[in-house]
């Protein structure tokens, strides 16, 4: 009789392949079909076995990305011809990675899915950058945002998670920030002062790793000088206080992991 196929979605972490998991690297090794989000860097495709197949869902895969819908139908049939299938998301398949998602439809296709976490892209840009994301003096708490929201479902309503953040303390992590940042700023000065520390972290934990250092009310100007683009994280918050006074005015840039 075949084997059962089983199903595990795994945390590819933010791009450097040694922040991998144990749990991750093993269950890289033991697929025999791996589907890999378009984020996830090939160092980590390292680990997999000589001949599993390696199927690229993300756009560097095709020209387009590949519809949600068709990643799914592709790992329920993967899953029931008894394939040990790993799907493969950048940072941690439960924050923004429609993981959850997945795990929905797969659960109403009757398979059960394993969920092995990665370190998510705002965590490892605040430590490259020497920083933690809270702090007993400076941030109470954090809040993951994502900085576009589905087409139909609404934008994050900045004024008030500025309010929130500014009231309670919070450090503000923005995903998907970048093409929106000029909308992000103006929406948070509005509960923010314009001197609040802001980073943007480009390609966090990679070779090719760029930040910024500035203040709220320069953050869209620095982004544009910069040429600071996708994938990036914004960070907002006090937390980032020591480096935003080290940094030159109105903003500075580094290349490489800090
Ligand atoms: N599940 C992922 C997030 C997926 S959403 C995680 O936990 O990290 C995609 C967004 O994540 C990108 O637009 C960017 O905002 C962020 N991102 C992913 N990898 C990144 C990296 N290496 N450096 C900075 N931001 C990154």
């Amino acid at each position: 009789m075949r084997s059962p196929g089983t199903c595990t979605l795994v945390g590819a972490g933010p791009g450097d392949p040694e922040l991998l998991t144990l749990q991750a690297v093993k269950a890289i090794q033991a697929a025999t079909v791996l589907l890999v989000d378009d984020l996830v860097d090939d160092a980590v495709l390292a680990w997999a076995r000589p001949g599993a197949r390696i199927v690229h869902v993300g756009k560097r895969g095709g020209c387009r990305s590949t519809p949600q819908a068709f990643i799914e139908r592709l790992m329920i049939r993967a899953v029931r011809n008894g394939e040990q299938v790993v799907r493969l998301k950048g940072g941690d398949p439960f924050i923004f990675g429609r993981g959850g998602e997945e795990v929905e439809h797969l659960r109403a296709a009757g398979i059960t899915c394993r969920v092995v976490n990665g370190i998510t892209a705002g965590l490892a840009a605040v430590t490259s950058l020497g920083v933690p994301l809270t702090h007993r003096e400076h941030a109470h708490g954090v809040l993951f945002v994502t900085g576009h929201a589905r087409a139909g479902n609404g934008n994050p309503d900045w004024p008030a998670l500025a309010r929130c953040a500014h009231e309670a303390r919070l450090t503000l992590v923005v995903y998907m920030g970048v093409a929106g940042v000029q909308a992000i700023e103006t929406g948070l000065l509005q509960g923010l002062p314009p001197g609040t520390p802001v980073a943007v972290v480009q390609q966090a934990s990679l070779p090719q790793q760029r930040h910024a250092v500035a203040t709220l009310g320069a953050l869209a100007g620095t982004v544009a000088r910069q040429k600071l683009a996708s994938p990036a994280v914004i960070i907002v918050g006090d937390v980032l206080a020591g480096l935003a006074a080290c940094a030159q005015a109105p903003a500075e840039v580094r290349t490489g992991a800090a």
